[in-house]
């Protein structure tokens, strides 16, 4: 830890609001953990992302932040989100209080970092949690996201996975939606090509359609397009918890730009991830780092001279994904799904 300070034993994480961003923090902490396992960590959480670090082997306890009770103490408060608000809560929680200047608020901050030199090395989203643990001890490094599944969940998950899908045979997990906006989908007709072409070529494999509550119609739309008897769908049927412990058991993910991608990941999962206006490079998932093994999720994209533009819709032809042809996803799969993993 930090020299002159006083030990730290208790740290107060507050945790993040979007499901992709809560499963990187869980790197950083998953590193700061690995060289002070006696440090208890609470995270206050909302009830959206509260589920990824309960999740966490590295989380203590989950807290939901309007809950914070007067005489709750930590030795230290790592502020994630870049809101004043989450600084400002901060405040009634611990002396030492760490998180990136921003929205006017390094008054409220007793370790307070720059955000704008950050921002301006273009670096990946893991960084930024990274720095923020290297405040408390400079020598925590950034680790792969794993979840630690309790047995129950995994119970119920296999119980789930069986009532659609016969023992033995193989899961593609599909997630065809993204709650931050129609931009970052890949199109239905396009993931209808890409199933068709699977389920045809590999009688032995299954598909099942993931997705949160919003983004029920995009699958239910697939459904319909695709009947078929090896093609189910579990979209906005499950929690949070449930969906990941659900992907730890299917054979890869084929997802666009979204909290499930890093879901997948975190459980473990191989698979393709879709990118359009967005940037991989700042949020694109963490490939598993030795001694892991195994290929994690590979990025698939076309060049296209207005991306990342990171609109929500698109204002043109939807090109970035329009071009992103199935046929080139497909090879991917089957590439993976032969063990091959990626050249
Ligand atoms: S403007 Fe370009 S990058 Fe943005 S969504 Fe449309 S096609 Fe994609």
């Amino acid at each position: 830890m930090t020299e002159g300070r006083k030990a730290c034993a208790t740290v107060y994480l507050r945790g993040l609001n979007w499901i992709g961003d809560a499963v990187l923090s869980l790197g950083a902490l998953q590193g700061f953990k690995k060289i002070h396992p006696g440090i208890s960590v609470t995270v206050g959480a909302p009830p959206a992302t509260a589920g990824v670090y309960r999740l966490s082997g590295a989380v203590d306890a989950v807290i939901d932040p309007p809950r914070l009770f007067p005489g709750l103490r930590f030795d230290a408060a790592v502020v994630l989100p870049r809101s004043f608000r989450s600084a400002w809560e901060s405040v009634f929680l611990s002396e030492r209080r760490i998180g990136f200047a921003s929205e006017g608020r390094s008054l409220l901050l007793t370790d307070s970092l720059d955000y704008r030199e950050w921002k301006e090395r273009h670096l990946h989203q893991s960084t930024y949690y990274e720095r923020l643990f290297q405040a408390l001890d400079p020598a925590t490094r950034f680790e792969t996201p794993r979840f630690t599944f309790p047995d129950a969940a995994i119970e119920e998950a296999r119980v789930r996975l069986r009532s659609l899908v016969p023992e033995g045979e193989r899961v593609l997990a599909v997630n065809p939606g993204a709650f931050y906006g129609r931009a970052k989908t890949w199109p239905a007709h396009h993931f209808v090509r890409l199933l068709d072409a699977l389920l045809r070529e590999d009688p032995g494999l299954h598909a099942v359609l993931f997705s949160g509550t919003a983004d029920r119609p995009l699958a239910l739309d697939i459904l319909r397009r695709l009947p078929h008897p090896r093609l189910h769908s579990v979209a906005g049927e499950l929690t949070l918890e449930q969906s990941a412990a659900l992907l730890s058991f299917c054979e890869a993910l084929v997802t666009n730009d979204s909290g499930m991608m890093h879901l997948g990941a975190a459980a473990g999962r191989p698979g393709v991830a879709l990118f359009g206006p967005t940037d991989p490079l700042a949020t694109g998932p963490v490939l598993p780092k030795p001694p892991e093994r195994g290929p994690g999720i590979r990025v698939l994209s076309v060049p296209t001279a207005c991306a990342p533009c990171f609109l929500r819709e698109c204002p043109i032809d939807h090109r970035c994904m329009e071009r992103l042809e199935p046929e080139r996803v497909r090879d991917e799969i089957l590439r993976l799904l032969k063990g091959k993993g990626w050249e």
